[in-house]
């Protein structure tokens, strides 16, 4: 849907006074191109004598970029709301969407069937938040470029896909050489997995830094891809 600000000035009367009690006082409300978030409340500090500190300028932003069904705009903006709330109240939450928050998102949808979620992420604090946390074993590769770039793919732990993406790889004669890694550390869940022959630029020195210290053995022939 095409979002205005008439209508979430509409809806934020409704949700608070359906689930703020209408604590909330009027926020002004922004529309973005971002591609970095969906909504965002922000707001500034200002830090008293004896250290008191006072949140103020307070501003509920979304961005148009995405084309939301209505459902989910309006979980955006109770999710904005929910941020708002904790800040104006100024109750320590654990994080950006801590156990404060968390309770709160897990009442409104049990008591307004809403599906308020911590993924529609703001900041990189919230995305890092959001991410899947499990272990999940996949073949890294990283690829070095005769031009000096360098990139990374994640594939699934496949010996076939993995030939295919290396054959692939070395015949388009722009790269230089591919290593490969299996690994299972979270940390790679921020990227996609597939077996499409592409290549994922990202902060290298970050991505070594989560590299094992064993190189996956060069010859993928040899069956060391068998999960
Ligand atoms: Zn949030």
């Amino acid at each position: 849907m095409k979002l205005d600000v008439p209508y979430i000035e509409a809806k934020f009367q409704e949700f608070n006074s359906l689930m703020f009690d209408n604590a909330l006082p009027p926020v002004p409300v922004a529309l973005s191109k971002a591609s970095s978030y969906v909504g965002l409340c922000t707001f500034k500090t200002r830090r008293h004598l004896f250290g008191k500190v006072e949140y103020y300028d307070f501003r509920l932003r979304f961005s148009t970029r995405l084309d939301l069904p209505e459902a989910e705009v309006e979980d955006t903006i109770i999710h904005e709301m929910i941020h708002y709330y904790i800040r104006l109240n100024r109750i320590k939450d654990t994080s950006a969407h801590g156990k404060v928050f968390r309770q709160m998102m897990n009442e409104l949808n049990s008591r307004f069937g809403r599906h308020i979620t911590i993924s529609h992420r703001t900041t990189k604090e919230q995305r890092e938040a959001a991410l899947d946390k499990r272990p999940r074993q996949r073949v890294v590769a990283i690829v070095r470029f005769k031009d000096g770039r360098e990139g990374l793919k994640l594939m699934p732990c496949k010996q076939d896909k993995v030939a295919a993406y290396r054959r692939a790889l070395m015949r388009s004669g722009q790269v230089a050489d591919i290593s490969f890694w299996v690994e299972s550390d979270p940390w790679f869940n921020r990227f996609p997995t597939s077996s499409a022959f592409n290549v994922i630029f990202a902060p290298m020195e970050e991505v070594r830094a989560h590299l094992s210290k064993t190189k996956h053995p060069a010859s993928l022939d040899a069956g060391c891809l068998q999960f």
